[in-house]
């Protein structure tokens, strides 16, 4: 359990009686991003410790994030100076499978090499089926994920598009694929695009179909190697169209450091990937998994 701070009653701070404030302390986790019934938009809570935030409530609101300074480990909650990716402590870092760089870069599974860091979490994690899919979130995009990921995955990238094309048996076959697609089409999102809102809709089918007609060699390849079924094209017709609730785009890009700005503060203008989209900035929350946070709305 997280400890209880009351917060400093300053800048409109909270008296009882005052009328609704919502407020919630603890270690930040990255956004819960969920799935809405079709025509709303997605439904995000902010997660500090055990507390839970429904942030859609608070659009257009003044709200205030204030890091106390502490950040614990996401893992094994002990207070750790610096964070590393994305909020682990430096011996849950380079210990962990799931920290290992293998997760980044699927192709270089070291698993048979029998230097995996957890032979066991490995063969519960990767030697699973995985997903190759396009997504537009500030265009074309390939990615993978493991089956039951989605569509979580592609809310957490902003995507407003996304359709699944391969079925591939394990994790480091699905980066053999996703490596061939990498030379038609980049892995990464750019997320200043991706925030301003300037993306058009693609589509994604007929990408599919052109992708898959030239990589065919190479998949053919991938099959041969690793069996005709290990690589099966998903039968989907449609892509996942997804809405964020935004009431405006920003025109300019202002990226907020916890490390550099302990107090952000604006109104709540838009929720988009993991980023919290205020009229002073926007905030990764992903980036600062683990950092103590105090964070409040003001009375709407
Ligand atoms: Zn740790």
């Amino acid at each position: 359990m997280d400890q209880l701070i009351p917060l400093a009653r300053s800048g409109g701070g909270y008296l009882p009686g005052e009328g609704r404030h919502d407020r919630a302390q603890g270690p930040l986790r990255k956004l819960d991003i969920r799935l809405p019934a079709a025509g709303h938009p997605a439904e995000y809570t902010l997660r500090a410790g055990d507390q839970r935030v429904g942030l859609n409530a608070w659009l257009g609101r003044r709200i205030v994030l204030r890091h106390t300074g502490e950040i614990h480990c996401i893992e094994c909650g002990r207070a750790t100076r610096k964070s590393f990716g994305q909020g682990h402590c430096y011996p849950c870092f380079s210990s962990l499978a799931h920290c290992d760089l293998c997760m980044m870069r699927p192709e270089t599974c070291h698993y048979f090499q029998g230097s995996c860091r957890d032979p066991a979490w490995g063969e519960r994690h990767c030697f699973r089926p995985h997903t190759v899919y396009l997504a537009n979130a500030s265009g074309l995009k390939v990615g993978i994920t493991r089956g039951t990921n989605m569509p979580t995955r592609w809310l957490d990238q902003g995507a407003i598009q996304a359709l699944p094309i391969l079925d591939v048996e394990t994790r480091q076959q699905s980066g053999f694929v996703e490596t061939l697609f990498k030379a038609q089409v980049s892995d990464r999102t750019n997320w200043r695009a991706m925030l301003k809102g300037e993306v058009e809709p693609l589509d994604l089918v007929a990408e599919r179909d052109r992708l898959l007609a030239s990589l065919e060699p190479g998949l053919g390849e991938l099959r041969r190697r690793f069996g005709h079924d290990a690589i099966q094209a998903v039968d989907a017709a449609a892509p996942l169209s997804i809405d964020y609730p935004v009431l405006e785009w920003p025109r300019k890009i202002v990226s907020f450091n916890f490390d550099k700005t302990p107090r952000i503060e604006g109104t709540l203008m838009g929720l988009k990937g993991q980023y919290l989209i205020l009229d002073t900035g926007v905030v990764n929350l992903r980036k600062f998994a683990g950092y103590q946070v105090a964070v409040s709305a003001e009375a709407a």
